[in-house]
């Protein structure tokens, strides 16, 4: 039988009643549960003297997890140890996680060890770990049953992860976007597309106070403007985004996605006749990691020549562009005319 030694000691063994070293091992064991074969490694002590394999009490608990592990695997189901994990995202304890799910109270603590849980369990709790808005409505049913502490706390871990599946998922679809641009460099002016550097660059206008009321379609010249006086001074934009000719000027590809974005301070205002949004963002120290000091010095320049125009003033400016008038309407807007920036 192949062995792997993992610890040797000097002690008493408990086999053939010695003092001797006794060797901790892994082998790989093989049992049938439920009708199904499996394989695993198993923990054992060996004692030379009687040659003979023996566990001790954790051992043997714990050698029945990794068959049901393993046996778990070979099925397609969670682990143990992913069940564990699971809870861990949202830092639920084992017995809230019950009181949540509608189970017994001891269901989570059996699943998570010796016992397999069933097929029909097995696919709500692989729900739970790719829907955290799922487990927020979840939360919300069982508001009753969970302390109040807890209840805000599970509330917490689980909007952050809903925050970040969401950006993550918008980040997929901006980028999927940006596909057929690819090999393309006049469209995103010799750069490929950093949404890190959209997220900062929409920041740094948002916080500056020599900016006023910046709406969606301010920023969107703004960010034109950036990123072709980039390319003027430096022969690359700074964000990689694409823009399209529309008739209030240059507009990003993905404009929608981008403003949802997570850490754009993008604020939603009811005009009456539609929805109006606003870009704003105070407080201290404030960091604008992807932007180089180069960048910031361009987004500058931006700032004060354009940054206390209104909308229609930064409309009309923009109609004057050379890139603006010598592309046709929806098109994309070639970096190439940067020289003739009016800025
Ligand atoms: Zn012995």
């Amino acid at each position: 039988m192949k062995m792997k030694t993992i610890k040797c000691e000097k002690r008493l063994c408990t086999c053939c009643m010695e003092v001797h070293e006794v060797k901790t091992v892994i082998t790989r064991d093989i049992a049938t549960f439920k009708e199904q074969k499996v394989e695993y490694d198993a923990e054992y002590m060996y004692c030379d003297i009687a040659g003979e394999l023996y566990a001790d009490e954790r051992q043997m608990l714990e050698n029945d997890i990794r068959l049901k592990d393993a046996y778990r695997r070979e099925e397609g189901l969670l682990t143990a140890s992913d069940i564990t994990d699971i809870r861990g995202k949202y830092g639920i304890t084992q017995s809230d996680l019950c009181s949540l799910l509608g189970w017994g109270g001891k269901t989570i603590t059996r699943y998570e060890s010796h016992q397999v849980q069933d097929r029909a369990h097995d696919t709500i709790l692989k729900k739970l770990d790719s829907d955290p808005e799922w487990f927020i409505s979840l939360l919300n049913g069982a508001k009753e049953t969970i302390a109040e502490d807890a209840y805000r706390r599970y509330l917490k871990y689980a909007t952050l992860l809903y925050e970040a599946d969401r950006d993550i998922y918008l980040r997929k679809a901006i980028e999927a976007d940006y596909v057929r641009f690819k090999g393309d460099s006049l469209s995103q002016g010799n750069t490929e597309l950093s949404l890190d550097k959209v997220v900062d660059v929409i920041r740094y206008f948002s916080a500056s106070s020599d900016v006023t009321s910046l709406y969606k379609v301010k920023l969107m010249k703004l960010m034109w403007y950036a990123d072709s006086l980039s390319y003027k001074r430096r022969g690359h934009a700074i964000t990689g985004l694409a823009y399209q000719a529309l008739p209030m000027g240059a507009v990003p590809v993905g404009h929608n996605s981008i403003i949802d974005l997570k850490d754009v301070p993008c604020e939603e205002i009811d005009m009456g006749e539609g929805i109006a949004y606003h870009f704003s963002l105070s407080g201290e120290g404030l960091e604008f990691g992807s932007l180089s000091d180069e960048d910031i010095a361009i987004l500058n320049t931006v700032i004060q020549k354009l940054g206390k125009m209104t909308k229609d003033e930064i409309v009309s400016f923009m109609h004057k562009e050379r890139a603006y008038m010598e592309t046709p309407p929806k098109d994309t807007i070639q970096f190439r005319y940067s020289d003739s920036l009016q800025i």
